[in-house]
């Protein structure tokens, strides 16, 4: 068996086992594709919760995204200063919304639900502040396209099971770690691993012990024995 082809199957162990720990996956309601894009750059660098209430407190202050692209950028930040970061992302959205609009003519992307994987990656990450995690997010939960977003908790978690090497960065990750997850498991192995890096397999002090992936993981047996008192 290749190194290539043993990956796969611990990615696909990997998958039923978080399934079973923390049950299946499952999406809600499909959004605008735009809604999630600006939701996603929202959540850059901060909490959930905190993101979610930047993008409820927008989303009250404004009508519609077209009010959005045409208020000033002070209106915009003051709106969305919950999430953090609020000078950066302000500018950043008005940028993408006035971008889009004289582009095409509307401030919609639904169009990119039928544009291949590649090609809506392409169209996404031209703008600004729109990297590959983010534009992959979009390309998954609002247009349920099999393109894999990596984040902090995914990069730690696949470096620790062994599924990338240890010196492999954020930015080669995201090329490496799609040619091991077949598009069927994206989702789950996505939202599998960050539900793992949260709970259990932290940056500071992983749960070994408790980890359903134990035996499937590189790094685990070494951090629960350093771990152990001597
Ligand atoms: Fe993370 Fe430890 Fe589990 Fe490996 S065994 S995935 S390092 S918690």
């Amino acid at each position: 068996m290749t190194a290539r082809q043993h990956a796969r199957r611990k990615v696909a162990a990997v998958c039923r086992r978080l399934a079973k720990a923390y049950g299946p996956v499952e999406l809600g309601e499909r959004g605008p594709v735009l809604d999630e894009l600006i939701a996603t750059i929202l959540s850059q660098n901060t909490s959930d919760t905190n993101s979610h209430a930047a993008f409820e407190e927008l989303s009250r202050r404004f009508p519609d995204w077209d009010a959005v692209r045409r208020a000033p950028v002070k209106r915009i930040a003051a709106a969305i200063r919950r999430g953090g970061l609020a000078d950066q992302k302000a500018p950043r959205i008005k940028t993408i919304l006035r971008a889009i609009h004289r582009e095409l003519g509307e401030l919609s992307l639904e169009f990119l639900r039928d544009v291949p994987p590649a090609e809506a990656m392409e169209y996404l990450t031209r703008f600004d502040g729109i990297g590959p995690k983010t534009a992959a997010c979009v390309l998954l939960f609002a247009c349920r396209k099999p393109v894999l977003p990596v984040d902090t908790h995914m990069h730690r978690v696949s470096r620790r099971l062994g599924l990338i090497g240890p010196n492999v960065d954020a930015a080669r990750a995201h090329d490496e770690l799609p040619r091991l997850v077949p598009p069927r498991l994206v989702l789950d192995f996505h939202v599998g691993l960050i539900r793992h890096g949260r709970r259990v397999c932290k940056a500071r002090n992983p749960g070994c012990e408790e980890c359903p992936l134990l035996d499937l993981c590189d790094e685990g047996p070494r951090l629960l024995e350093r771990s152990r008192p001597a």
